[in-house]
């Protein structure tokens, strides 16, 4: 299998603040990484650098054999969704079509007939079918996120990163996005990142664990070493897909959460 992502010894920093230390990973094609961390351990900031929207300070981040940061239409990215205006005025249609739009839009453009059926497709593929035309300010939490998905999906990358797609979501949007990224990882690569664990569904088929280091990478089973390692101390682990395993009470020692 080819590598689709590959990291080595990748530093960021927001000025003196490190972010992310000596970080090596690879994914190959065809994978479903899950990426859990607590808030602020640094899992954001992971899928910028690899997007090229900020920069690494030392090391080396290869997408597909390659160092250039022209990786639009290769990598999808859903990116967190408190990061959005749900207020802004625009269509569900529209949001898809921006993500087709090379080098901005300008007076009097027109999207193509073809372009509007893919935008079509991407809805469709997401369950949005007919949704078109509605304000973005009347979906629901998981409607949102699945039109996230499908602007990322219209542009049609090799991989698809996305940041935390179920934080804000109902439990049934959740289970439907979870089948919906299983679906998609037939065709595509995908990365996730969440600091719930009950996010790491049985579709994921590895995880990486990161608190500014990566703390584990491997097969999506978590022991206790790791989850405190994580978190900084143990906590009930009652993951959506993982064998239920509950870890030993919290001891409330100075180190605990
Ligand atoms: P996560 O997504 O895991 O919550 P982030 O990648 O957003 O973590 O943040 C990692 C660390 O970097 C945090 O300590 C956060 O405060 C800091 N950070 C994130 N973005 C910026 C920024 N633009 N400027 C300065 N510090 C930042
Ligand atoms: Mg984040």
């Amino acid at each position: 299998m080819k590598d689709a992502i590959e990291i080595k010894n990748l530093n960021v920093s927001y000025g003196k603040h490190t972010a992310l230390r000596d970080i090596s990973l690879s994914v190959e094609e065809g994978e479903y990484l899950g990426i859990m961390g607590p808030n602020g351990s640094g899992k954001s900031t992971l899928l910028k650098a690899i997007l090229g929207l900020v920069p690494a300070k030392s090391g080396e981040i290869r997408i597909f054999g390659n160092t250039l940061h022209d990786n639009k239409k290769i990598l999808g990215y859903v990116p967190q969704f408190s990061d959005l205006d749900r207020s802004f005025p625009i269509s569900v249609g529209e949001v898809v079509l921006t993500s087709m739009q090379k080098g901005g839009l300008h007076p009097f453009f027109r999207f193509s007939k073809q372009q509007r059926e893919e935008a079509e497709k991407s809805l469709e593929a997401v369950g949005l079918s007919g949704y078109s035309d509605r304000s973005i300010s009347q979906l629901s939490g998981g409607e949102l996120q699945r039109l996230l998905i499908a602007r990322a999906l219209a542009a049609g990358p090799s991989v698809l990163l996305l940041d935390e797609p179920t934080a804000s979501v109902d439990p049934k949007s959740r289970e439907l996005i979870y089948g919906l990224l299983g679906k998609l990882n037939k065709k595509i690569t995908i990365i996730m990142v969440t600091h719930d664990m009950t996010a790491i569904s049985s579709e994921v088929k590895k995880l990486a664990c990161l608190n500014e280091t990566l703390v584990y990478h491997g097969e999506p089973r978590l022991t206790e070493k790791v989850v405190s390692e994580l978190y900084g101390c143990p906590v009930d682990l009652i993951a959506h897909g993982l064998p239920h395993r509950v870890l030993k009470e919290h001891d409330g020692g100075e180190h605990c959460c």
